[in-house]
């Protein structure tokens, strides 16, 4: 029996001394880590856990070395510095630098990058939109300069190979492309594929494009590099090229062809025809035979109209059944109108120049119409013909003097193109 409570005392004896080295460890620990183990404290998430000791006459800075914040209504610089743990005295001393007013315009949406040194002071400060590009407040022999400032992102390659199931979007969703490299891809595309009605399930399209980053995050989606379509038994294929000749960015085929047409498919986005050229087709307003000699687009009140292709205006103003109309000639054999129009763009007139793709007016229904709707006619050689079935002309194609320096980089960029095709699916 005295042996057991000898046995105790002893057992209570250790839980002190374990206790009491617990104790100690929590009190100095943190000195030993901050005096020998500089590198520890240099770790965020280490420098969270550590409590300030009313003692110590500089305090250690509590949360991240740096931070990133989205500007939002009504904020002003100064607010979100303050609030974000500047002291204010490095605000004042901001205020007082040249420039700090280009520093001091922040819009919503912006973001506020700061990066704090060791000893608590705001080294950096960055005002940006797409988080290359902005302003750059930098603390350097104890006082701030502000510049412009832009950073060198790095620029990395990805790769997509994509069947697609129901729909386009979102199979290439599921693949994890982002919305705006969808959206560049059908444009690439968009000139040889009708994406809302020539797309099946089992199609499938190749891209190897660009993403840019800067010291690890993503910052933004480059270009498309190249691409290849499969669309039934048809492939098409998109290389980007950068001419010294008209010093553009411009996708051409393996076969040098321009992938842009001369004229772009429809004159309205968002809308659906209503009625195609028919030569036989009975008239709605004046129900009787007479020739449809255009296509109709479906499409509300005020959406806007696009010239198909650049040119320079022959014709404006009302025209018996067409009621308002623009007439674009775009060269001596090819010619496009446009009716009902419920008004012109202000800046036409007869003998105007249009670009592809400019608004020139806005859909109605003046004239012989039933409802709002754009009535297209494509002209050659001043004869009717069906816009839909035309066999459009091309764009410039690449030119003589970079045929050479455009096919080597189009082959080199189709072998990259398998061999990554071949990569991706050997690792599935
Ligand atoms: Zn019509």
């Amino acid at each position: 029996m005295k042996n057991l409570i000898l046995d105790i005392k002893y057992y209570l004896l250790f839980l002190l001394v374990v206790l009491a080295a617990f104790y100690l460890y929590l009190n100095f620990g943190i000195n030993f880590n901050k005096n020998y183990s500089p590198e520890i404290i240099a770790d965020a998430s280490f420098r969270d856990q550590i409590t300030l000791n009313e003692n110590q006459d500089k305090k250690i800075f509590k949360g991240a070395l740096s931070k990133k914040i989205k500007v939002d209504k009504n904020d002003t610089l100064i607010k979100i510095l303050s609030s974000n743990e500047v002291e204010s005295r490095y605000i004042k001393a901001l205020i007082k630098t040249k420039g700090s007013e280009k520093l001091a315009n922040i819009k919503t949406g912006d973001f506020v990058e700061i990066a704090f040194s060791e000893n608590r002071i705001p080294k950096e400060i960055f005002v940006t939109r797409n988080g290359l590009k902005g302003v750059l407040a930098e603390f350097k022999d104890k006082t701030y300069s502000i510049k412009n400032h832009e950073r060198v992102p790095e620029v990395i390659e990805r790769f997509a190979s994509v069947t697609i199931d129901e729909s386009l979007y979102q199979s290439a969703l599921k693949e994890g492309i982002s919305d705006s490299v969808i959206m560049d891809l059908v444009f690439i595309f968009g000139w040889d594929i009708d994406f809302v009605f020539d797309i099946r399930s089992g199609d499938s399209f190749e891209i190897l494009y660009e993403e840019y980053f800067y010291k690890g995050e993503k910052i933004k989606n480059g270009d498309i590099k190249a691409a290849r379509f499969k669309r039934g038994k048809k492939v098409f294929s998109a290389i980007r090229f950068f001419s010294n000749v008209s010093g553009t960015k411009e996708y051409f085929s393996t076969r040098g062809e321009n992938v842009k047409k001369a004229f772009l498919r429809t004159p309205v986005e968002f809308s659906y025809i209503s009625s195609r050229y028919n030569l036989k087709r009975k008239h709605p307003v004046l129900n009787k035979i007479r020739a449809h000699t255009g296509v109709d687009y479906a499409a509300p009140t005020g959406t806007p109209v696009r010239s198909t292709s650049s040119g320079t205006v022959s014709f404006i103003g009302n025209k018996g059944g067409y009621g308002k109309l623009i007439e674009v000639k775009h060269s001596e054999d090819y010619s496009t109108r446009y009716a009902h129009l419920s008004k012109f763009n202000p800046r036409l007139s007869n003998g105007s120049k249009v670009e592809q793709g400019e608004t020139i007016g806005y859909v109605g229904q003046t004239g012989l119409a039933t409802g709002p709707h754009l009535h297209y006619e494509f002209r050659v050689g001043g004869n009717h013909t069906n816009p839909l079935t035309v066999k459009l002309p091309d764009a410039k194609p690449i030119s003589e003097v970079e045929k050479k320096e455009f096919f080597d980089h189009a082959i080199k960029m189709i072998n990259r193109l398998d061999e990554l095709f071949l990569k991706f699916y050997a690792e599935v």
